[in-house]
């Protein structure tokens, strides 16, 4: 995608949705790095629904220690995978306990050691919580990034490389919510829904999907969220 086409695409997201957040509920960083380990390969809608008793009693580190194992799979088994994932964030808490004195690092390295952080996680938490310019490459992205033209590449890591050269000020904070909630909303994986897209003129995808017929031009329901690595939902 030419450089004007990239400032011309992201502005026109921007105006639609001058704010974008993430759609996980949290109440602080820690909160966060919770609620973001346990939505891979879940979606949001399901992970806040678990996450929403639990955050209300259990917002620390030491918290989630002293509530232990049992009881956290008690609050999250209507989450895939919650066995992993249970033990993760007992083993994660207890980390940032022993190592970071109960606080969540500001440090990609450091964010990547925690048990069930991988790097999409760590984007996310800088980016959410610390306010840094990164690329959380999850399924949506990597879906618009290749269909759109904006940031093509056969790995999560390629994808979020080629968007962190492309997109330029004042666009780079705020690009990966914008082009999440696209994926989930618009260009969906199984049918794109070229006809109602603000940025149809500027992709690449080929053919553009028609308006269905009989079909309302307002869609809203969202696209649930597919790990693009296993194609699991
Ligand atoms: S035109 Fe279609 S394929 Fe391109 S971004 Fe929009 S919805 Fe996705």
């Amino acid at each position: 995608m030419k450089k004007a086409d990239v400032i011309e695409f992201y502005a026109r997201l921007a105006e639609a949705d001058p704010h974008p957040e993430t759609e996980l509920e949290f109440v602080n960083p820690y909160t966060l790095v919770v609620a973001v380990a346990l939505s891979a390969q879940a979606t949001d809608v399901c992970v806040n629904k678990a996450t929403r008793a639990l955050f209300r009693e259990v917002d620390t580190p030491e918290k989630m220690v002293a509530l232990g194992l049992e009881d956290l799979k008690r609050h999250i088994k209507t989450i895939g995978l919650y066995n992993t994932k249970a033990k993760n964030v007992i083993a994660l808490s207890q980390m940032l306990i022993d190592d970071y004195g109960g606080e969540v690092p500001n440090d990609r390295a450091a964010l990547e050691r925690l048990p069930g952080v991988g790097r999409k996680t760590a984007n996310v938490v800088l980016n959410v919580a610390f306010g840094a310019e990164t690329f959380a490459v999850d399924t949506h992205i990597f879906r618009v990034g290749n269909r759109t033209g904006l940031a093509r590449g056969k790995t999560p890591l390629a994808v979020e490389l080629k968007l962190d050269k492309a997109t330029p000020q004042p666009f780079r904070l705020h690009a990966h919510h914008w082009l999440i909630l696209h994926g989930r909303y618009v260009c969906k994986a199984r049918t794109p829904e070229c006809w109602r897209c603000i940025v149809s003129d500027l992709c690449a995808y080929k053919p553009k999907t028609p308006a269905p017929k009989g079909r309302s031009l307002a869609s809203p329901s969202p696209e649930p969220d597919i790990d693009p690595a296993t194609g699991e939902a």
